[in-house]
């Protein structure tokens, strides 16, 4: 079975932390009896230097040909690069904006796991902490507040701004659909966040939510109030399987759970539409100031490509083999410098991805 990948290398470590991940696909491949085939087109930076423009059409026809994306990370550094010279619409950020809009990636999903072999940088207390966690935050991404219409205007010498918040049924409907889905592929259970009791498109919501939840009898459902979830992340972030939620609050939610669990360079994330695609990349960006020198994390990138596999291919068995490949490497003691504790051994980013594809069974 072949599998249609488009690569999106990028900017800065972006091109190093890809080809390890391709390297783990390519060993998962020989042992699951699959073949990916990637093409590779230019975004951000890359293209700015060759196109003039973050992302090309062409560029995104490759992409909607291909049944999933992977991506490294743009940018430069924002003080010194001449990407930052050019207007907003031309800079590398555009070009992800655009893809984003272009593929129609509405639900947006950031895994928070905190591997016992990296308790050490969780900044929560220990009895918290050694419970562990693993979550997945479902946050809709296309609507709400930041796509709303907003004004400011200035009545007799008071300036005000407004902004609006709105969700229509089948937006909150086709997040919840994907948000039950995924429960299903994990432990059963959704923890829908809210501010019902203010908010009447919290209140719409919830109960598009409850709807949805009638064909998923085999998955728990709960609500929770925004404010309560962001106590209970630093509280008890065990109890949580699924988060989901919409675009604001899944905004703040899923920095909270990702620094909980401490580590930047571990970090996956997937952006998917209704169909199968979706677009995977680290949470991270393209760290300029480490560029090149082959010590990037390329972990969060390895994950992110174990999670194209079992949502964009339902190839679950070798997501799980390249999970439990990274958890190998870390229980061996390998760490690369972002993640480095005393008495490991440090190793750079290809070393990391040799050592993970060898583990892979
Ligand atoms: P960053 O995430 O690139 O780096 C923050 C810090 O974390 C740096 O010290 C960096 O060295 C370190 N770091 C990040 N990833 C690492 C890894 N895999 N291994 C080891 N260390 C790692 O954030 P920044 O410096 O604010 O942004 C740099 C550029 O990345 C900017 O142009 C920004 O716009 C862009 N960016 C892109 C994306 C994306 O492509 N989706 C996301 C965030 C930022």
């Amino acid at each position: 079975m072949e599998l249609k990948i488009t690569c999106i290398p990028g900017d800065g470590i972006g091109p190093e932390i890809v080809a390890q991940a391709k390297k783990v696909l390519d060993k998962a491949g020989e042992v699951y009896g699959f073949q990916p085939v990637y093409t590779d087109i230019l975004m951000g930076g890359a293209s700015i230097d060759v196109h003039g423009v973050p992302l090309t059409d062409e560029a995104i026809e490759t992409a909607k040909a291909a049944e999933a994306v992977l991506m490294g990370s743009i940018g430069g550094d924002t003080t010194k690069s001449p990407w930052y010279k050019l207007p907003p619409n031309l800079r590398p950020e555009a070009g992800l904006l655009k893809i984003r809009k272009a593929l129609n990636l509405f639900a947006n999903l950031r895994p928070a796991l905190l591997y016992k072999e990296l308790a050490g940088a969780c900044p929560l207390k220990e009895e918290i902490s050694a419970k562990g966690f693993d979550i997945m935050i479902m946050r809709e991404l296309t609507g709400g507040l930041y796509f709303g219409a907003r004004q400011t205007v200035e009545e007799n010498g008071i300036r005000k701004a407004t902004d609006t918040l709105t969700y229509d049924e089948n937006e909150i409907r086709r997040i919840a659909i994907k948000g039950f889905e995924i429960a299903r592929k994990r432990k059963q259970k959704v923890t829908s966040v809210d501010k019902a009791n203010v908010l009447d498109s919290s209140r719409l919501w919830r109960a598009v939510v409850e709807e949805v939840a009638k064909d998923y009898p085999d998955v728990t459902l709960e609500h929770m109030l925004v404010d309560n979830c962001a106590m209970q992340l630093v509280k008890d972030p065990a109890q949580f399987d699924v988060i989901l939620t919409e675009n604001m609050f899944g905004d703040i939610l899923s920095d909270e759970a990702s620094m909980v669990t401490g580590s930047i360079g571990m970090l996956a994330s997937a952006s998917l539409n209704d169909s199968k695609f979706g677009l995977y990349e680290p949470s991270h960006g393209s760290a300029p100031d480490i560029a090149g020198m082959d010590v990037a994390n390329p972990i969060a990138t390895i994950l992110s490509a174990a999670m194209m596999l079992r949502y964009s291919f339902d190839l679950d068995k070798a997501a799980v083999a390249i999970e439990n490949a990274v958890q190998q490497v870390l229980k061996e003691g390998f760490r690369t410098g972002d993640i480095y504790s005393e008495g490991c051994e440090k190793v750079g980013c290809t070393k990391m991805g040799d050592l993970i594809a060898q583990r892979i069974q």
